[in-house]
């Protein structure tokens, strides 16, 4: 069975073929810049990247490129548009009504609409991508999977916040968390890869990309997470900035002369590492500027690692324990020094780490020697593929 897997921004459109028996890519790319000008990135799968500027004022043409370029004759993918057999859609947020992924009908449309105003800028695009889709490819079969679902099995004392509980019945303000198909995925392979009972374990995933969080998965459902309402939450992130006291923004709105969006900006896309550091968001850019000295970026390092191990920490008190730590995404699946230093903040919990082990790059290890009291691994996420293995368990 062929999957069109598709993750449709305001702007970009990223997609996947993927053959799902076999589970490889048989092409993919993005499109950028949709409703500005157009450029189509495309790769079959053994062949070299293309790269076509082209107009695309909207999703539909965008996708309509995709859709072109899979069936050309001369590098396509497949022959005919009738081999795609169903098409698989990341969207951000399902609120409290979806723990799990769903067949796209339109009442299921109308639903996710629904939990629009939990995350404006996100949920509207998928939405545009789903109903494009739709128009070009009317019989193909689509399911929607959310980043939020797999932590909808958080408890009340996890998900609420301190605040007037009328916020939650009214405008279930509360935590959701994100990167679930990614924590979902990875807490299942790393109990595959250690040869754990998955519905027996205690597993703590650090998704650390650019976007970064954590989760707690106990027997294999996620008990808490660390983005909240929304990603802003929790870790010190590429340009997030993660928890900080909510007092700092009225602070800083009065010192810096700006109105609530400006706060949000600055919170969203100036902080974290790369502001911090001066530098970068880039963990690539950092490392070589700690290298050579650089004590911003050698600070924001610090600040980003301390704030993961005490997550960690937390999470071992959420379960009462932890048998496996599981390192994934850009950072967590690269990033030597950022994991030995998390580790090292974790020298109370038998955690021993085996350094040369810890010199892996994007491929599944363990990186704990034989004798840690606690399995450390890099497994690296796919969530291409975890979306179309939920797609073909939901259409099959
Ligand atoms: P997202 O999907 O949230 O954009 P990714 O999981 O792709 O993020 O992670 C991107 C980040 O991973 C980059 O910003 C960079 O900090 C880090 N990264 C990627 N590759 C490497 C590498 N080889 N070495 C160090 N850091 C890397």
């Amino acid at each position: 069975m062929n999957v069109l897997v598709v993750n449709c921004g305001s702007s970009s459109l990223k997609y996947q073929l993927i053959d799902s028996d076999s589970e490889a890519v048989l092409a993919k790319g993005l499109c950028e810049r949709i409703g500005i000008d157009g450029r189509l990135v495309y790769q079959k799968t053994g062949l070299d990247k293309e790269i076509t500027e082209a107009a695309m004022p909207t999703h539909k043409q965008a996708i309509q490129m995709v859709l072109d370029a899979l069936v050309n004759e001369k590098t396509g993918a497949i022959k005919s548009l009738s081999e795609i057999d169903a098409v698989g859609h990341r969207v951000v947020h399902g609120g409290e009504k979806f723990a799990s992924s769903i067949v796209l009908t339109p009442e299921v449309l109308k639903a996710i609409e629904e939990c629009n105003d939990l995350a404006p800028l996100h949920n509207p695009a998928n939405l545009i991508g789903i109903d494009a889709c739709k128009e070009l490819m009317p019989d193909v079969p689509m399911v929607g999977v959310f980043d939020t679902a797999f932590h909808q099995t958080m408890p009340k004392k996890a998900f609420l916040y301190g605040l007037p509980y009328e916020y939650y019945e009214k405008y279930k303000v509360r935590r959701y968390g994100f990167h679930g198909t990614s924590h979902s995925f990875v807490s299942k392979r790393t109990a595959e890869f250690l040869g754990m009972d998955l519905k027996n374990s205690k597993i703590i995933v650090a998704h650390l990309g650019n976007g970064a969080s954590i989760s707690a998965v106990l027997n294999g459902e996620c008990v808490d997470t660390s983005m909240g309402l929304t990603p802003l939450e929790g870790l010190v992130m590429g340009t997030r900035s993660g928890d900080i006291d909510p007092a700092i923004m009225e602070f800083i709105a009065k010192k810096e002369n700006l109105d609530i969006e400006g706060v949000m900006n600055v919170l969203n896309k100036k902080s974290g590492v790369q502001g911090l550091s001066k530098l970068s968001s880039d963990f690539r850019d950092l490392e070589a500027a700690a290298n050579e000295g650089n004590e911003l970026a050698i600070g924001a390092i610090d600040v980003f690692c301390y704030r993961v191990a005490k997550y960690i920490g937390a999470y071992v008190a959420a379960m009462n324990g932890v048998d496996a730590i599981a390192f994934t995404a850009g950072i967590g699946e690269n990033t030597t020094i950022v994991r030995a230093k998390v580790l090292e903040y974790l020298g109370y919990l038998g955690i021993t780490v085996d350094a040369q082990a810890n010199e892996v790059h994007g491929e599944e290890k363990v990186i704990s020697t034989a004798d840690s009291k606690v399995k450390v691994c890099v497994i690296p996420t796919n969530e291409e593929l975890a979306i179309a293995r939920e797609t073909v368990a939901l259409v099959k």
